[in-house]
């Protein structure tokens, strides 16, 4: 069977080949398959030599120092770590997020607000953003920690970190950012945006999955309580083994977005362009999200009149993702789209396309031509 066009980048990249081919060298008898923590003998001092390397390479991309990087299993664990770290065991403390946060933010929020602290779910304007004023407005005496991300992984929506964190930073609380959908896709830069705490993934970006790290910023100095104990690693904030293979594909992997970031931004540009120039023809197709402000590689897209299940059914030659979740017997529309503000049928009508490295200009091409005759065999038979 021929494979489908993927165009679901925001919800796994493949590893980089150059990155893979990194990562083989850290596992078996030849290579440096030794434990980072071993201090006695070289097999060991290699493996840390990697590990040190490639959080060089990693704090690098948004422009930190290596200290301030923790490595974790992935982005879902760094947001646990963030803010139960940031919460430790308080109650009578609140914290602020939004209702569009990814399910890593909500879930731990919730589990939170189970547990008896006070949580402000801020809603998001139609085009997914919140706002500094918004923020400050939720502020209480008790506000420890405010929790939103950077780019959205259904709509593609930039938030403004750097008002919302110079305003926070004023006022002494602490800021978490979930990046794992900017890095790699859009300057990040530490020194301008005041964030305390920072989520990154590894497979969002050409690394592998199983691999994130958490940024926790050294100056002023930010205290997290750990989540998971065990030997202490990590400066005392994740304990246990850290898997070397991943970390080097990590750091090759963020190495690379590093320097290919413009070129990266400019290519994904271009795709965004030929694929919406072949949807042109196409009437009633909405763009869910911002116009302006958004990352070129997530187009979240509504068609008029089209149920988007019989629109995947129809385009089985594409892989793209539907924000809806199967809940029991019926299908729930996605969570981030009825918190712009879309009415469940139109949240019913929306696809994500999301582009990335290896997509060619042939495939949007033939991605745009197969959902203008799909949308209107679709529609024509209604
Ligand atoms: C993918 C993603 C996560 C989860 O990352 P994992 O590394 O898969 O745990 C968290 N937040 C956002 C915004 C994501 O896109």
């Amino acid at each position: 069977m021929k494979k489908p066009v993927y165009l679901d980048y925001a919800a796994t990249t493949p590893v980089d080949p150059s990155v893979a081919d990194d990562m083989v060298r850290y596992l078996t008898p030849d290579g440096i398959f030794g434990n980072p923590a071993s201090r006695s003998h070289a097999f060991g001092w290699q493996a840390e030599a990697a590990v040190e390397s490639a959080r060089k390479q990693v704090a690098n991309l948004i422009h930190a120092d290596p200290r301030e990087i923790v490595w974790t299993s992935g982005a879902t664990e760094s947001d646990n770590l963030a803010i139960k770290g940031a919460v430790a065991g308080r109650t009578d403390v609140h914290v602020i997020t939004s209702t569009i946060e990814h399910k890593a933010v909500v879930d731990t929020c919730k589990w939170l607000e189970g547990r008896g602290v006070d949580v402000t779910w801020l809603k998001p304007d139609h085009e997914g953003r919140i706002s500094p004023a918004q923020v400050e407005g939720a502020l209480r005496d008790n506000t420890v920690l405010v929790s939103l991300m950077l780019v959205n992984n259904e709509l593609g929506t930039i938030n403004d970190i750097a008002s919302i964190g110079g305003m926070l930073r004023e006022r002494g609380i602490l800021f978490h950012v979930d990046a794992a959908q900017a890095a790699g896709k859009m300057p990040v830069d530490v020194t301008t945006m005041p964030v305390d705490l920072m989520a990154l993934s590894g497979h969002k970006v050409y690394g592998p999955k199983g691999i994130g790290a958490l940024y926790v910023r050294r100056s002023p100095d930010v205290k997290i309580e750990a989540q998971i104990h065990g030997g202490g690693h990590e400066r005392g904030m994740r304990s246990g083994t850290l898997p070397t293979h991943q970390i080097v594909g990590m750091g090759k992997a963020f190495a690379i977005a590093a320097q290919s970031l413009s070129a990266e931004i400019e290519a994904l540009e271009q795709l965004r362009n030929a694929f919406l120039e072949g949807l042109s023809g196409l009437a009633g197709v909405t763009l869910n999200g911002s116009d302006t402000g958004r990352v070129p590689g997530i187009l979240n897209l509504s068609f008029e009149g089209v149920d988007a299940e019989s629109l995947m059914l129809g385009l089985r030659d594409l892989a793209v993702s539907s924000g809806s979740a199967c809940a029991s017997a019926t299908i729930e529309p996605s969570y981030v789209l009825r918190g712009i503000g879309l009415s469940d049928e139109q949240a019913h009508r929306a696809l994500r396309f999301s582009f990335g490295r290896f997509t060619s200009h042939e495939e949007v091409v033939f991605a745009s031509a197969q959902i203008v005759d799909v949308v209107t065999r679709l529609r024509s038979v209604r």
